[in-house]
């Protein structure tokens, strides 16, 4: 993105450096908070939630889960390494290992994710958030399933879940959501059918969906627009190209000056990225870029910002 000629009317008189309206989406698409929920889970589905991160009182036994201990290999390894890493904040030796260890111990007994029961682990199958296990990858095919089909157990995954990568908010969102479906329970708040937002007005939601952008009236102007931004004019609307060259030109303009040679053809090619790198020059402005070089050195648009 970068720099655009637009061809506007001549007494187009939009604000310069203020995004033009039609290209944001207006406020009034925006939806209430909605009062019964935080992110669109029913009450029971937000208290899993709580319970998946450990912000509600969490008990292992409840998932069939052993605790961790101080003496669990994975959580022993994860203590060593943490005082490894930082013994000037740890300590050294068996009673600072021994206390970090427990320290996790405890932090990851307090949380869901860390004690799966195998239900949840089926479900994680089910919907192959479990890739590590399930798939082997190679360059040449991607993702394979291993056949005949592997199943992790809930030990397996929940030690794995200790290492770091872990489980993300989707994987929360798999197991909470298949035992909302166990247990009978509505996953959804019932208020607001899971948006976590409501319509301030009736078919609000599908207006802002069908919303498009719109583009500034067309006319006989030559107009220079950034698009960094969803996109703005930057200089006042000339009656010719030629104008618009010279104004950009301009000595005036400071670092942002250009040759004239340069401003000509950028508004003949019609668009130039902000700024491009070069192995022969390094960073140049785009206008300056494309005002001295040939169309077949032009970069891929996609790869400029
Ligand atoms: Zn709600």
């Amino acid at each position: 993105m970068g720099r655009e000629v637009h061809r506007v009317p001549l007494g187009f008189n939009w604000p310069l450096n203020k995004v033009w309206e039609g290209f944001l989406k207006p406020d009034h698409f925006g939806e209430d908070q909605c009062p019964d929920c935080k992110i669109g889970y029913s009450p029971q589905a937000q208290n899993l939630y709580d319970l998946w991160y450990g912000k509600l009182p969490f008990d292992p036994a409840s998932t069939g889960s052993a605790p961790w201990r101080h003496d669990t290999l994975a959580v022993r390894a994860l203590a060593e390494r943490h005082i490894r890493s930082a013994p000037e904040f740890y300590g050294t030796g068996e009673t600072a290992t021994a206390r970090e260890a427990q320290r996790l111990a405890d932090l990851f007994n307090q949380q869901w994710s860390h004690h799966l029961s195998q239900d949840d682990i089926d479900a994680l199958i089910a919907a192959e958030r479990l890739h590590d296990f399930t798939h082997t990858r190679s360059r040449e095919e991607g993702w394979q399933k291993i056949d005949p089909p592997v199943r992790p157990t809930a030990e397996q995954i929940n030690e794995w879940s200790l290492t770091g990568f872990g489980h993300d908010g989707i994987n929360a969102h798999v197991v909470i959501e298949a035992r909302c479906e166990r247990e009978g329970i509505e996953t959804r708040c019932p208020t607001c059918k899971g948006h976590s937002s409501l319509e301030r007005y009736e078919g609000q939601r599908a207006e802002a969906e069908a919303w498009e952008p719109t583009n500034p009236p067309k006319g006989e102007g030559w107009q220079l627009w950034e698009t960094v931004s969803e996109g703005s004019p930057i200089s006042p609307v000339f009656a010719s190209a030629d104008e618009l060259a010279g104004w950009m030109s301009d000595p005036a303009r400071g670092h942002r000056w250009v040759p004239p040679a340069a401003a000509a053809k950028f508004i003949a090619e019609g668009w130039a990225p902000s700024f491009v790198s070069t192995a022969s020059t390094g960073v140049v402005s785009g206008v300056e870029w494309v005002g001295h070089h040939t169309d077949d050195e032009r970069p891929d648009r996609s790869a400029t910002s």
